[in-house]
């Protein structure tokens, strides 16, 4: 009998908690027949929510003491954090991560499992085909996100991979003694390397309640991926802020010249101002780029915790 943890975040899901432990309970029976095969341990962690998330964890802990556990913060620390607090209380020798909102079919995890157990992997992603109901622009930011992070990262991302996965403990154990703060965990587990599969599935509807992610939300959560994963921008802005010194250079050689030779004149005031932006322009960006890293390091450096538990079981 292998233990199977599963880890599933939950911010304000008082209406999905309940459907995701009965559907995803008859899987694991399924799996369970005709021979035992698995023992289910259910990590939910409850993401400072504002409703009843935490009572429907409570109740389902004191039906299955043995199986079922909750871990609940002091406040919403998003959803990297509370993977990170779920995948640190399983004991599971497999874990998955799952979306309480049945986004993640259950009915892959036989075969995820199976990926695992015969052929030695030590995971199993999954990918969503085109999600259906999802705006053009949507699609079109998120297509030019993953081109753009592949091109300039040194890991790979997958795209359109959810973070619906199964892990074995030693991918997992690797995964937890990263010790950064920020936490992009698309590209965590692609740097911890290991072999990886991918499993594709159509994109399924939520099953109650809705999305938390803004389009802001999802783009800044694109930049920050990048900045995790990435030395591109800030060559950028060492190129872009080389090409404009050289630029002036250029310039003032011209104007030195010419004042030598025909003389200065006023005309040619409204080029200067331009020029003057621009460089301005380039130098305010370059500064934003380092601004960001820097932000990190300093994250980072402050060696806060990612979370807090406010009570667990
Ligand atoms: N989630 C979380 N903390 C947050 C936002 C979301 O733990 O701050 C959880 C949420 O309860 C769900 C999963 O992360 O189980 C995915 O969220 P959602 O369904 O809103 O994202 P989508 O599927 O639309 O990408
Ligand atoms: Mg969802």
């Amino acid at each position: 009998m292998k233990t199977l943890s599963l880890v599933v975040p939950c911010y304000n899901e008082e209406e999905t908690i309940p459907l995701f432990y009965q559907t995803v309970s008859k899987v694991i029976d399924k799996m369970n027949t005709p021979t035992p095969t698995v023992t289910p341990e259910y990590i939910f962690v409850d993401d400072g929510s504002s409703d009843n998330t935490l009572a429907e964890m409570k109740t389902l802990h004191q039906a299955n003491p043995e199986t079922v556990h909750y871990r609940s913060f002091s406040r919403n620390f998003g959803k990297e954090s509370a993977l990170a607090a779920g995948l640190q209380a399983t004991t599971g020798d497999l874990v998955a991560v799952m979306d309480v909102d049945l986004q993640d079919p259950p009915e892959l995890l036989p075969k995820m499992f199976a990926l695992i157990e015969n052929d030695g992997y030590d995971c199993v992603g999954t990918i969503q085909k085109e999600r259906r109901g999802q705006s053009k622009l949507r699609a079109f930011l998120s297509s030019s996100f993953y081109r753009v992070i592949n091109r300039i990262s040194d890991v790979r991302i997958e795209p359109n991979a959810r973070d619906y996965r199964l892990m074995t403990r030693q991918f997992v154990n690797t995964v937890l003694d990263l010790p950064e703060f920020n936490r992009f965990s698309k590209g965590i587990f692609s740097w911890v390397g290991y072999k990886t599969t991918y499993l594709t599935y159509e994109s399924q509807p939520r099953a109650a309640g809705k999305t938390h992610w803004s389009l802001g939300q999802l783009f800044s959560y694109s930049i920050e991926g990048i900045i995790d994963f990435s030395n591109a921008p800030l060559r950028l802005a060492t190129w872009v802020g080389s090409f404009s010194f050289f630029l002036s250079i250029i310039g003032l050689i011209f104007v030195i010249v010419r004042a030598l030779t025909v003389g200065g004149s006023v005309a040619g005031w409204p080029s200067l101002v331009v020029i003057m932006l621009l460089i301005g322009g380039i130098q305010l960006f370059c500064l934003g780029i380092l601004g960001q890293y820097i932000n990190k390091i300093y994250l980072e450096t402050k060696h806060r915790p990612k979370y807090i538990v406010r009570e667990e079981k």
